[in-house]
């Protein structure tokens, strides 16, 4: 016997329509690439979004279609979610920071027709633009005034295009099924695969990256992702803010501690969200300035993992509890987020902290396990790591175009790529990317648990480990740091600090001291880079 429930489509468009009725007071701010705060509400942008679709209408854009952005956190990059989508063709928001080759190779590969561009990125379109196959029009994002001198072909201007159209458009229906966006996620081996997102798997994420213990978004906050839009959809909060009619700052080009700080003062920002580098430029600039965060309760550390010390200066210097959260594109992107249990609220600090430095635990409708190299599944002691499956109805079936073949297994689950362990409290710890994690006398070695204990010390201020090869272990780590302006700390002193607080066959055999880290466009360390830079490596052991 079925329900006798109404079967309504979980829309995107249905997002901004509620919040235009709901809150359409509430501000969207957003730092402008010409330069001024841009301020206007929910209402605007679901009026500027209808008529950004009835534009694309009038471009040929329908069902389907792929449209792409190569834009900055702001408002105009927040219209193009709703007026794409909404009208159910597809928002492909491409990564700005991936080389230019990799940009042309997925903007072919996504078959883009129309693409949208900030001013910042003109010269880089100029650049490629004889190689895109499929793109018809390229919409500068900015009004008559500020339109550059371009040789690109078949440029429009974005206002221009708004202001030909009434915004009398209603959103239309269709199957929730249907695509609504699309992200590459460039792995460190092959191409860049897509990510396609549906309307159902945006809305269901978005329902529940709302609830209070994922991101416990609500019209209370005024939230400011720094989390860029073009990684993962801002981990949803373009969708989840207004759904909860959340006031929303965009930091545009400024993620330099003091451009963030200005918003967060300003527009008393209450929960933020951004990966560990972005929150180390913003702790540096509060140590040098001596100011303080009185507005803000809370902040979103994810992307990579964040370090037990940057989340004790958050909590105990700034009074701001960190959600540690982890995912990926391919999972929309939450997976698990930190917030404690009721019965850990009277523990040491010490304890708590030692939770909150793991991944954090399952978000409603994420199932996960951990499985050894034949599939078995391993306990969930907290002591024993796997591979990290997980399945659910905002994780990827597939690859956009197939690519990449067969992601799931029989059970529907999807390899993660990460090594985990998963505790008895259901707190899941990454110990490694399956491809980085140390193979010592077919042990496993944690090159991140080594990592995140390094740059505890306080003259380092980045440590990558990686194997290195070892006559008689196969493997041995090698820390390499990169010190602290201004610091001259050696080798043994930071082997020192690590004693005790590992295994001693953990201890990494040398540490080298670099300049600089490589990182992938979307913040994390490029081990393959350094694998290879440190590929014939001597170690004092060997
Ligand atoms: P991406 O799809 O680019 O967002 O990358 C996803 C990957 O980033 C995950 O599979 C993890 O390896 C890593 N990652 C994300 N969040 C965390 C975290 N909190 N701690 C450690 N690694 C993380």
């Amino acid at each position: 016997m079925l329900g006798l429930m109404q079967d309504r489509p979980l829309l995107i468009s249905s997002l901004i329509e509620f919040a235009a009725q709901y809150h359409g007071a509430v501000e969207i701010v957003s730092r402008s690439v010409e330069g001024p705060i841009h301020r206007y509400t929910y209402a605007d942008a679901n009026r500027r979004s209808k008529q950004l679709a009835q534009a694309l209408g009038s471009l040929g854009i329908g069902l389907g279609d792929r449209v792409a952005t190569l834009a900055w956190n702001g408002y105009r990059h927040l219209e193009c979610y709703y007026g794409v989508s909404g009208i159910g063709a597809v928002l492909h928001t491409i990564n700005p920071r991936l080389f230019p080759e990799q940009i042309v190779y997925i903007a072919n590969h996504a078959e883009d027709r129309v693409l949208f561009t900030e001013l910042t990125f003109v010269p880089l379109l100029e650049g490629i633009a004889g190689q895109l196959e499929s793109v018809e029009a390229i919409v500068i994002m900015t009004d008559r005034e500020h339109m550059p001198e371009t040789s690109l072909p078949n440029v429009q201007c974005y206002e221009e295009l708004l202001a030909a159209q009434d915004g009398s458009l209603d959103w239309p229906g269709f199957d929730e099924n249907t695509a609504s966006s699309l992200c590459y996620t460039s792995g460190t081996t092959g191409n860049p695969k897509g990510v396609l997102y549906s309307h159902r798997s945006t809305v269901l994420h978005s329902l529940a990256s709302c609830s209070q213990d994922v991101l416990g978004l609500s019209s209370q906050d005024s939230v400011l992702p720094v989390v860029p839009m073009f990684h993962a959809n801002s981990w949803g909060i373009a969708y989840s803010a207004p759904m909860c009619g959340a006031k929303l700052v965009l930091p545009g080009m400024g993620m330099d501690g003091a451009s963030i700080y200005e918003l967060l003062e300003t527009e008393k920002v209450t929960l933020s969200a951004g990966v560990p580098t972005v929150w180390l430029m913003l702790l540096q600039y509060l140590q040098q300035t001596g100011k303080e965060l009185p507005h803000m309760t809370r902040t979103v550390i994810g992307g990579s993992a964040a370090p037990a010390s940057m989340i004790e200066t958050f909590e105990h210097d700034y009074d701001v509890v960190v959600i540690h959260a982890w995912g990926m594109t391919e999972m929309s992107p939450l997976g698990t987020t930190g917030n404690l249990k009721a019965n850990m609220a009277a523990w040491d600090y010490s304890d708590q902290l030692a939770v909150k430095s793991k991944q954090g635990r399952a978000v409603y409708g994420v199932d996960m396990k951990i499985t050894d190299d034949d599939g078995n599944e391993l306990p969930r002691d907290g002591v024993a790591f796997g591979h990290l499956m997980v399945r659910g109805p905002w994780i990827t079936n597939g690859y956009f175009k197939g690519e990449g073949g067969e992601v799931l297994d029989d059970g529907d689950w999807f390899d993660t790529g990460d090594v985990a362990t998963l505790d008895p409290e259901g707190f899941m710890q990454i110990t490694d990317r399956s491809k980085d994690v140390i193979k010592s006398g077919g042990e496993w070695i944690s090159s991140i648990e080594l990592e995140n204990i390094a740059v505890g010390h306080p003259d380092v201020a980045e440590a990558a480990v990686i194997g290195v090869v070892h006559p008689k272990w196969d493997e041995r780590p090698l820390l390499i740091i990169v010190r602290n302006e201004g610091s001259n700390v050696e080798g043994p002193e930071i082997l020192d600090f690590m004693k005790g607080k590992i295994a001693t066959w953990w201890m990494p055999d040398d540490v080298t001291f670099v300049d600089e880290i490589p990182h992938t466009a979307t913040g994390k360390i490029q081990k393959l880079v350094l694998r290879e830079q440190f590929a014939g490596y001597k170690l004092p052991t060997a």
